[in-house]
């Protein structure tokens, strides 16, 4: 019998990867015996359900199929992103086809759609838990949007296009760190002027693990920022910022040009989209999402844009008289974070390199457990675990003196490692045959690592990226969901999944809680008051101006997934140029090629849904208002959020889940407020694009 409710079985024990012993041939081996496995269930399903109940009986064995595999490819996948090598690289770009198909088959099944469509239709369906009930509409809405009803060459086609997609996906990411890696750049005593002692010594750190002598400036995102930031030399700034802004372009190494790939993956998701019977991509991704149409997301971006405006007009006008100062006529890309530092530095008496040293990674880190443990009621330990590579750490979330989730760390920037910071959940919490198997998760991040002796220091930028990646995290991690599809942020809105992570960034801006997070590496200091206050001070510095980047990112996404037909290459950078000039502030380098390396919607999963991160902040920010008005320490409201958004993870839907918190519809007030614009008074700021919004699931 399918349990009913939510089950009282024992918690399985955690039974970890040995990551020191596993090799790529084990690694492959798994995934293929995984898959093979499921496939022959999906070979070998029955042409006649019996009832309902047979139904649900097959659907179950399926899930632990799909369990056994996301694993195990969850493992590969992992180990192709953060340690990465020729071997490794092979080893996943031949699954994919595989899993491709595997997956195509399973979307396209008609026995399965039909056992679902018995269970939904069936009087045993108000019985099932939430989560089972939730999981069966999310897959009956997939199955059409994986081509269910698709028939002879269009189903053909349809399967062609998606193993083609994620081959497409994987060598763009491939070209995107290739050439990141393949460029770096000896650097001459006169050429660090400016850059502090932490900085120079990462950059002979580098040199030394190259072999080479003195200091190498290199892509990797640490040193890039910090070049930006510090360099005095204004074309030592410009010659990195143009390599960087051209990785993977026709101005970089050939070998690693996306340009054509581009090209191909927007005309073949057009032509997926088209065949599935939509207008064009974007509306296509948007039937799984939370806001009703591209329209009322475009209007929303617009709108926000046109808030952000004139802040962002009187930062640029800072910038210029900044730059003025120094010399510099015209505020060009390169100069921005420079000029930047050097106002916080004088406007705020704010320095990034006196912050750094209250914030070695170990008491960040052991201050954010203390703040989920006083938020959520639960504790965090580290755990000795097999490992990938010596910076990493594992460690055991538990509650009421039961283990309940583990997860590892893997913070620091290295060669072999993409670039970027990201939580994946390759284990979800699931009812197994008899009993709940616990969730684990990765968390990666790209900070600079421990120089020399020091522990690694972190930059207040680095906390929020470390608190939001912890926000995705506490979402798989707490979820009370028993079901694979609906555990964690699985079968969640995509444009609502970053409300979890993005609460949880609000902590780093509150002096309780930088009071749990920092102290001096070498002094038993905490954070001293006259720089808490120029942190805080400088809290909404260029919001604006960061406001209209978003914005323009989300809004090219936006419109090259809803050109009909998909546009090549040249009508990509013209897409681009046009949003710029409708949105941004400071005008773009010529040369610049962001949209080149630009992952998340080329390799990732934000394709047509890059918007999500603006419009779950409205939700993020105004679930936070209500820790606000009660105490941001506040357990009950804690225990609030925790049952009301991350138990639930995808088995109820985005907004009734918002609202069983807030207990209303969200507002735009709490963002507004949150980036240093403070809404007037007395008027109704509801904003019809979030307030409207019926989720699509
Ligand atoms: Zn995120």
């Amino acid at each position: 019998m399918m349990n009913t409710a939510v089950s009282s079985l024992p918690l399985a024990s955690i039974d970890l990867p040995d990551f020191s012993q596993l090799g790529v041939d084990e690694l492959k081996q798994n995934v293929e015996s995984a898959l093979q496995q499921a496939q022959q269930q999906i070979e070998q399903f029955p042409e006649q359900l019996q009832d309902a109940q047979h139904a649900l009986e097959l659907i179950f064995e399926l899930d632990h199929a799909e369990n056994a595999l996301q694993q195990h490819w969850g493992v590969l996948s992992h180990l192709n992103a953060v340690k990465n090598n020729a071997e490794i690289r092979q080893v996943y770009q031949d699954i994919l086809p595989v899993l491709s198909d595997y997956y195509t088959q399973l979307g396209q099944h008609q026995g399965l759609y039909q056992a679902y469509q018995m269970v939904q239709a069936s009087p045993a369906f108000s019985s099932l838990n939430p989560a089972q009930q939730a999981a069966i509409n999310l897959a009956i809405r997939d199955f059409k949007l994986t081509g269910v009803a698709l028939e002879g060459e269009a189903k053909i086609r349809y399967g062609k296009i998606s193993a083609r997609l994620s081959d497409l996906s994987s060598t763009f990411s491939n070209h995107v760190l290739d050439a990141t890696q393949a460029w770096s750049m000896p650097l001459s005593d006169a050429q660090l002027q400016g850059l502090p002692e932490s900085s120079i010594g990462l950059l002979k750190q580098l040199a030394e693990q190259r072999e080479q002598t003195g200091a190498l400036a290199t892509l990797d995102f640490p040193v890039y920022l910090a070049i930006m930031t510090y360099a005095e030399d204004r074309d030592l700034r410009e010659t990195v910022y143009r390599a960087y802004v051209t990785r993977a372009s026709e101005l970089g190494d050939s070998q690693f040009d996306n340009s054509e790939l581009m090209q191909e993956i927007l005309q073949l998701r057009q032509e997926m989209a088209a065949l599935l019977g939509f207008k064009d991509y974007a509306e296509y991704s948007l039937a799984s999402k939370m806001a009703p149409s591209v329209d009322e997301v475009k209007q929303f971006l617009l709108d926000l844009a046109d808030k952000a405006r004139v802040p962002a007009q009187t930062e640029l006008a800072q910038l210029q008289q900044e730059a003025s100062a120094h010399g510099i006529d015209q505020v060009a890309p390169w100069d921005t974070a420079y000029l930047a530092e050097k106002i916080k530095l004088r406007e705020y008496k704010l320095s990034q390199e006196e912050l750094k040293p209250y914030f070695p990674a170990p008491v960040v880190i052991a201050g954010l457990f203390k703040i989920v443990e006083r938020l959520y009621g639960i504790q965090i330990e580290e755990k000795q675990a097999p490992v990938w590579h010596s910076n990493v750490h594992y460690y055991e979330v538990s509650e009421h003196g039961q283990v309940i989730a583990g997860f590892y760390f893997d913070l620091f920037a290295r060669s072999g490692k993409r670039g970027g910071a990201w939580m994946s959940g390759f284990r979800s919490r699931m009812k197994i045959r008899n009993a709940i198997q616990l969730p684990i998760a990765f968390m990666v991040g790209n900070f600079t690592p421990p120089v020399g002796n020091k522990p690694a220091l972190l930059t207040h930028d680095e906390l929020v990226t470390l608190f939001h990646e912890f926000g995705h995290g506490m979402h798989h991690l707490l979820t009370e969901a028993e079901v694979i599809h609906v555990a964690g942020t699985h079968g969640v809105a995509w444009d609502a999944v970053e409300l979890p992570s993005q609460f949880m960034e609000f902590w780093t801006w509150d002096e309780e809680a930088l009071s749990l997070i920092s102290r001096h590496f070498e002094r038993d200091e905490t954070l001293p008051s006259e720089l808490l206050n120029a942190l805080l001070a400088a809290r909404y510095f260029q919001t604006g101006m960061q406001t209209l980047r978003q914005v323009e990112f989300a809004l090219f996404d936006l419109n090259i997934h809803s050109t009909v037909p998909a546009p090549d290459t040249m009508q990509i950078q013209h897409i681009l140029d046009e949003v710029r000039q409708q949105v941004a502030v400071l005008p773009t380098a010529p040369y610049n090629r962001f949209q080149h390396s630009f992952s998340h919607i080329f390799a990732g999963g934000y394709a047509a849904g890059y918007y999500s991160y603006k419009w779950a902040e409205v939700l993020a920010s105004d679930a936070f208002d209500r820790f606000e008005k009660e105490g941001l320490f506040n357990a009950e409201t804690g225990k609030a959020f925790r049952n009301a958004i991350l138990a639930v993870g995808g088995s109820v839907d985005a907004l009734t889940a918002f609202k069983n918190f807030r207990g209303r519809e969200p507002q735009l007030d709490a963002l507004l407020r949150h980036n240093g614009w403070d809404a007037p008074s007395g008027e109704n700021h509801q904003p019809d694009s979030v307030s409207a919004s019926s989720p699509a699931s």
